[in-house]
């Protein structure tokens, strides 16, 4: 390809990639099944109210994930606030920092105060380690969350909830068709929440659900999302409205159909990246662990900026003029993003691990848009940054 041999944009070329290159770009399913199922939906006219397709998909979901309930619900975030919600957590909640924001909203919105944990700085999910030094007599519970699609240390977390008293929640938004221990994430704690966004592995538009094994609790959950209507005209509780489209579930049950297909491009996407950053000098390629089921939904690395020479956000910079859209997630850590700056400004002295890989990390993009070829190219973009670091950090000065 030309663009390896041409100069870098940032230094007077033209950008290598005429179109920009998305992270999170959707992964679409089978275009005509997809209109053969909303015709069907039009033709029966019912559009919402726990439809036929939410009831299919809510039944799929749970024998993937190997539960007994699967409840959806309209997106992730309000999920996790019914999940919070119907598990009556109050007080304090501890919660990695190190994740996307709404983890620590589906808290605090309820008045709940997130205590945010360091994380792991290997695996860049919730170190068990240092979560019982946070418990405190306020606290009631724990939500561990599956970064990157990587399940968290659910063993240690479950120990440390049991020998406390605490409720045990995990945020998988990322983690939809993967595996902890050979086992699928979805099983463990009291519940876990999954997330169904357009630029999760697995989307409905919108959406996200809650899987658990306690019949108690998916009842509760199935009451709150539905204004807490129990019968016909009988409300038993306070609740709001979390309920999925029958739209989204379409799109949820025709994306089903096609998970081994969006996996096998990821996977080769990621097998692609993984060569083609060898031998980089301060580059880290985050891992997955071949040994598990995962989405390789999201291409993690990592920049020491001693030994490759250029800071993250320079990398990012020549990245963006290169037209490869490189998200920094999750910077910076919820810790530093209002109101949770102001409100707990003590919170940053435990999380020196969440601020150095906040720091450094870049997300890439993957998915059906790009290929190993478009890899190969971003990567040796990297490379050449990496080479002349000297005067990319000039001209970033200049600009
Ligand atoms: C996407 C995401 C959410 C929120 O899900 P939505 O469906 O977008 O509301 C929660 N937690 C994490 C870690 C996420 O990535």
């Amino acid at each position: 390809m030309k663009a390896h041999k041409a100069e870098l944009a940032l230094l007077g070329g033209p950008p290598a990639f005429r179109t920009m290159l998305h992270v999170g770009r959707p992964n679409l399913p089978d275009r005509a099944r997809l209109l053969e199922r909303f015709n069907d939906l039009l033709d029966r006219n019912w559009l919402t109210n726990n439809g036929p397709l939410v009831g299919e998909l809510e039944q799929r979901v749970a024998e993937l994930t190997g539960v007994k309930h699967c409840v959806a619900m309209c997106n992730g975030t309000v999920a996790l606030e019914i999940a919070i919600r119907a598990l009556g957590l109050t007080g304090e909640v501890i919660v990695p920092s190190f994740t996307f924001v709404a983890t620590a909203h589906a808290l605090q919105w309820q008045q709940i105060t997130p205590v945010f944990c360091d994380i792991n700085p290997e695996t860049h999910t919730i170190d068990p380690a240092q979560v019982e030094a946070l418990i405190t007599p306020h606290t009631s519970g724990i939500i561990g969350v599956h970064l990157w699609g990587r399940g968290c240390d659910t063993e240690a977390l479950q120990a440390i909830a049991h020998r406390r008293g605490l409720a045990l929640l995990f945020d998988a938004a990322h983690a939809f068709a993967c595996t902890r221990g050979g086992k699928p994430i979805g099983g463990a704690g009291r519940a876990e929440v999954f997330s169904f966004h357009a630029t999760k592995f697995f989307n409905t538009f919108e959406g996200g659900a809650v899987t658990t094994n306690d019949d108690a609790l998916a009842e509760k959950m199935r009451l709150i999302k539905n204004f807490g209507f129990a019968g016909y005209d009988n409300v038993v509780e306070i609740g709001t409205n979390g309920k999925m489209p029958e739209i989204c579930a379409a799109m949820g049950l025709c994306g089903l159909d096609c998970l081994d297909e969006f996996i096998a491009t990821n996977r080769r996407n990621y097998a692609a990246y993984a060569r083609d950053l060898q031998g980089l000098r301060g580059l880290r390629l985050l891992p997955y662990d071949e040994s598990e089921k995962n989405n390789y939904q999201y291409i993690v690395v990592e920049i020491d900026p001693g030994a490759a020479g250029l800071r993250r956000d320079e990398l990012v910079k020549v990245l963006h003029a290169e037209n490869v859209l490189a998200r920094r997630y999750f910077w910076p850590g919820c810790h530093r993003m209002e109101p949770y700056r102001s409100l707990y400004q003590q919170a940053g002295r435990v999380l020196p691990a969440t601020d150095r890989v906040a720091d450094r990390v870049i997300v890439l993009p993957t998915g059906a848009a790009v290929g190993p070829e478009q890899i190969a190219t971003l990567c040796s973009i990297i490379r050449r940054a990496l080479d002349r670091a000297g005067e990319v950090r000039e001209a970033l000065a200049a600009t």
